[in-house]
């Protein structure tokens, strides 16, 4: 057997091993949340962060929800009626930007709600923020956007408008799981909602980067993102909107 192969087996018999062995210890934590009622605050913050590792979106449903996603946010894209477009985003005002962004989200939002009614109501408003106001009154660095559960707001901040397009789409969609995150209709399994809002304290004392929540955003996101360019020329040549 040559080198390679022995190495590519050896990755495969890991892979195998692992896998259900990650399944069942998400198994005894659900159980774990299921029965444990009251759980001190340190334990409630490693159980979050087991989460945000183990739940690691992949599979079937994921990819059904991605490409859901790419689809609307291409035709919010292509059929928005403004100047601003893709070729000179670059150069527009940020007037201009958040014009667009705050046409995308809507446009996203009320063709998401097609297929997934109960979010009808998770979108209220739209806000947009000086990035340099917030860092007068916060410790942290801006957010480049933000969802709020309680309110059902989504929130940019003018930093994200510096940046290139791909991160203002990035930071959209990011917002938008969060909206649809607050009634299961992500990849999120609902045990892990209620647990991060039964447990708000240890959520807002667990880092940023292992919040189960934060985590599916992200990913789900990158992964509506990767190869966007090509993707959305696809897209154009086959839906003649323009
Ligand atoms: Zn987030």
């Amino acid at each position: 057997m040559a080198l390679q192969d022995t190495f590519f087996n050896g990755i495969a018999n890991i892979l195998r091993k692992s896998r259900p062995a990650l399944w069942r210890e998400l198994y005894h934590t659900m159980h774990t949340i299921d029965t444990d009622k009251k759980l001190p605050l340190y334990y409630a913050i490693w159980l979050n962060m087991k989460l945000g590792f183990l739940a690691s979106q992949r599979g079937r449903r994921t990819k059904n929800l991605v490409k859901e996603i790419r689809r609307n946010l291409f035709s919010a894209l292509v059929n928005h009626s403004d100047q601003t477009t893709i070729e000179n985003y670059h150069i527009a005002t940020l007037e201009e930007k958040q014009k667009l962004a705050f046409y995308i989200t809507w446009r996203l939002h009320s063709s998401m709600t097609y297929s997934h009614p109960n979010i009808y109501d998770n979108l209220q408003e739209v806000f947009f923020h000086d990035s340099q106001e917030y860092e007068r009154t916060h410790k942290d660095p801006t957010p480049h956007g933000e969802y709020n559960t309680k309110k059902g707001t989504v929130h940019y901040y003018s930093k994200t408008f510096e940046m290139d397009l791909n991160e203002l789409l990035n930071t959209i969609v990011h917002e938008y799981i969060h909206a649809m995150q607050q009634n299961s209709e992500s990849i999120l399994p609902k045990k892990i909602i209620n647990f991060q809002k039964k447990h708000s304290k240890a959520y807002w004392k667990t880092p940023y980067i292992f919040r189960p929540d934060e985590i599916e955003a992200d990913r789900l996101a990158g992964l509506v993102l990767k190869n966007f360019d090509k993707n959305f020329k696809r897209y154009k040549q086959t839906n003649n909107e323009l």
